[in-house]
């Protein structure tokens, strides 16, 4: 046998006999699972997505929830999963959130507020969940959350609807709540350029949007969001500069622009947006899932509408964050994540299912691009008891849960080794987001 052989053997029997994947986890799956649970925990993380502040802060979000709109199982005030979260984070005695019981939450919260005046409140909670930072997607910053902590990502749908919206405010009950906010925050815009009415050109227009952008890059902002899905159908045209310009001038100081000029010219401004977003250093983040209000249409919304834009070499310099990762189309979706800009976040996935399926979703993901992926909680102050600090743990409890099985069983079908586990934990929960932004978050 000669030398190079002997030594090739000698490689091959190094190689353990577990190298071969298997199709079911060994009986260790669970001592593996209990192994790595604890030290996912330790893990600071950075949450991708989240709406922190108080239930009676309107700038929580740049839109609000229709009335009477349907709430998947998991997501209802009755949880019981949200005693949990009370008792984790504030002592909660109770294991129901009865009206009796939830005063005493009620209570215990205010009093800590007081306790703990201005950003220290937040800054607790992220402290108990072992978040690290936490992006705060809101219309406006509030001075009682710590910017070094929650890094603002700004919305950026307002400067779609310029004219006049009559029409698009009528079409249905969640259009009603949905359109008048978005003039609301436009308008805010207009006041922080000190600009009093809309340019009548497009190139100040443009001019405009930009001036925004620059402003709210200095300000604190470290993205742009878009929850156009919930507004219009996600498949954008590629109109030129004419097209735009001519429908601009016909309506920006009177007159309904039909749907069609109207949608040409959204598709013309969302283009110019996200090639901002390279120019910036803005990364661009798109809801990308289902959404609350009946009238949400899931099949004009489908994260796959956007492939064309994703894998558009014009667009190669900005970065995009598929929020929500295309739930429920999820298994598509982190296919454009191939695109080298291209990154899904997890937030919401991990509320709409419990954590046995969302297992599956992570799995699944961290089998393809594993380096692609990035964690949020999307919380939320649902209401005076169950506020965005419940909603934080409910997510950051789900999401390490999952994260762990899913690796246990990878490692148990011999899929990676236990320290690749850790650093795909790692990846996900942190590091991935975090460079992203250059710097400029931890
Ligand atoms: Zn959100």
């Amino acid at each position: 046998m000669n030398r190079a052989l002997t030594f090739f053997l000698a490689v091959i029997a190094a190689i353990p006999a577990a190298a071969q994947a298997r199709p079911f986890p060994g009986p260790d799956v669970q001592q593996i699972y209990q192994r790595l649970l604890p030290q996912i925990e330790k893990i600071p993380a950075f949450d991708h997505h989240a709406h922190p502040g108080y239930a009676d802060d309107p700038d929580v979000d740049a839109m609000a929830a229709p009335p009477n709109a349907s709430s998947a199982l998991r997501t209802r005030e009755d949880n019981p999963e949200l005693a949990a979260a009370a008792k984790a984070l504030f002592g909660y005695p109770y294991t129901d959130l009865s009206a009796d019981h939830a005063k005493w939450l009620l209570e215990k919260k205010t009093a800590l507020k007081k306790q703990l005046a201005g950003p220290a409140y937040f800054n607790s909670i992220l402290d108990k969940l072992n978040i690290e930072s936490s992006v705060a997607n809101r219309a406006m910053m509030p001075d009682y959350l710590d910017p070094k902590r929650f890094p603002w990502v700004f919305f950026a749908d307002s400067f779609l609807w310029p004219f006049n919206n009559e029409r698009e405010t009528a079409r249905n009950s969640d259009q009603g709540v949905f359109i008048p906010l978005q003039e609301k925050m436009l308008h805010r815009w207009m006041q922080q350029e000190s600009v009093t009415r809309l340019p009548a050109a497009l190139t100040d227009y443009l001019k405009f949007i930009s001036e925004v952008l620059e402003d709210n890059s200095k300000r604190g902002g470290i993205a742009m969001k878009f929850e156009v899905a919930y507004f219009r159908p996600t498949t954008f045209s590629d109109p030129t500069r004419e097209q735009a310009e001519e429908i601009y001038q016909k309506y920006v100081a009177a007159g309904i622009p039909s749907e069609r000029d109207y949608r040409t010219f959204q598709d013309y401004i969302f283009r110019y947006l996200i090639s901002e977003g390279g120019r910036l250093h803005l990364p661009v983040h798109i809801h990308t899932a289902v959404g609350i209000g009946d009238y949400f249409n899931l099949s004009q919304s489908n994260i796959m509408n956007l492939e064309s834009v994703l894998r558009d070499p014009r667009y190669a310099s900005t970065t995009f964050v598929m929020i929500h990762g295309g739930y429920p189309l999820e298994r598509e979706a982190i296919w454009l994540a191939a695109m080298k800009n291209v990154y899904l976040d997890s937030s919401f996935g991990e509320l709409a299912q419990y954590p046995s399926a969302f297992k599956d979703t992570l799995k699944m993901w961290l089998e393809t691009f594993p380096d692609k992926i990035t964690f949020g909680t999307d919380c939320f102050p649902y209401n005076q008891i169950l506020g965005s600090e419940e909603a934080y743990w409910l997510g950051v409890h789900s999401t390490r849960t999952a994260l762990a099985a899913a690796l246990a069983e990878m490692i148990s079908e011999n899929e990676i080794t236990e320290p690749r586990a850790l650093e795909l934990a790692h990846a996900y929960l942190h590091d991935t987001a975090v460079k992203l932004y250059e710097g400029r978050v931890h």
